[in-house]
């Protein structure tokens, strides 16, 4: 990883509501894809070693996507 994309995953972490556990931000997806329709995954963040939502990328099925949620 270069200096570059650490400052951004920084950066973007910060931004971002911290998950301290994988069950946490599974609640969190279902409450907002019931409220907006919306649908997130989870990644594990190595900056602050929680877990963050992100949106889902539709375009193909990334390898490097391990947990979806699939409801
Ligand atoms: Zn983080």
């Amino acid at each position: 990883m270069t200096d570059f994309q650490l400052k951004d995953l920084a950066s973007s972490c910060l931004k971002k509501i911290r998950y301290s556990t994988e069950q946490t931000a599974l609640e969190a997806i279902n409450r907002v894809h019931k409220k907006r329709k919306t649908d997130l995954r989870i990644y594990f963040c190595k900056h602050c070693l929680g877990y963050h939502l992100t949106h889902k990328i539709n375009k193909q099925r990334s390898k490097t996507v391990k947990r979806e949620v699939l409801k």
